[in-house]
């Protein structure tokens, strides 16, 4: 996606190696414009799908979620953070690990926003070493969902998750591909 490309090249930052600041626009302040065009093209992509539901973790995936949920007309679920495990046989739950955090909460989804009617799509700001997706991809399979497939919107295609999972079988796609970042240089894959 050329838009988002040319505003990772203008704008984003690499603030330790291997890592991709985009506070600027997608994670912390978020241009909602830019977020709009993300939605659009997500939608493009996954339109024949018959998606009825979009999974995203909190809190970075909400608003991609809600503005691309708003193309496909069906609702967003985000799996909530730091969910007791005990709570009972009311959530599909997991732990991630996270790449950027050191604390890795324990995720989960309530059983009654997935189940195996469901056609979900999962989407979430980047892929990086695949654990988040992985996790949310858990989640589908424990609610006896169909998972459709992940939309990404940064990945680092030099972090194994994309590989890993694609080779698993998911169906991934994402709008910007970075295959290095070395030297304060982003190189995209196409
Ligand atoms: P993974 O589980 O694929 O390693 O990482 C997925 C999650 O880690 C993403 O949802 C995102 O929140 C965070 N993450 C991974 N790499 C980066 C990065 O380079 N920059 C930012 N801002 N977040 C990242």
């Amino acid at each position: 996606m050329k838009l988002l490309k040319s505003r990772i090249l203008q704008e984003a930052e690499i603030p330790e190696p291997g890592v991709l600041k985009v506070d600027m626009f997608l994670n912390h302040q978020i241009d909602v414009s830019l977020l709009n065009e993300i939605g659009k093209e997500f939608y493009r992509r996954f339109a024949n799908d018959n998606v009825n539901k979009i999974l995203t973790v909190e809190a970075s995936g909400i608003g991609i979620a809600c503005i691309a949920a708003q193309y496909f007309g069906v609702p967003v679920v985000f799996a909530k953070k730091g969910i007791n495990r005990n709570v009972g046989n009311d959530v599909y739950s997991g732990k991630a690990v996270s790449f950027t955090k050191c604390d890795c909460p324990v995720i989960g989804v309530s059983k009654r926003y997935l189940s195996e009617e469901d056609r979900v799509l999962i989407l979430d700001d980047f892929l990086a070493h695949g654990s988040a997706l992985m996790l949310l991809s858990d989640i589908v399979r424990q609610s006896g969902a169909e998972l459709v497939g992940a939309g990404i919107v940064i990945e680092k295609a030099f972090q194994p998750g994309g590989k890993k999972l694609r080779e698993a079988g998911l169906r991934i796609e994402s709008l910007a591909v970075i295959k290095s970042m070395d030297n304060g240089l982003i190189v995209f894959d196409e």
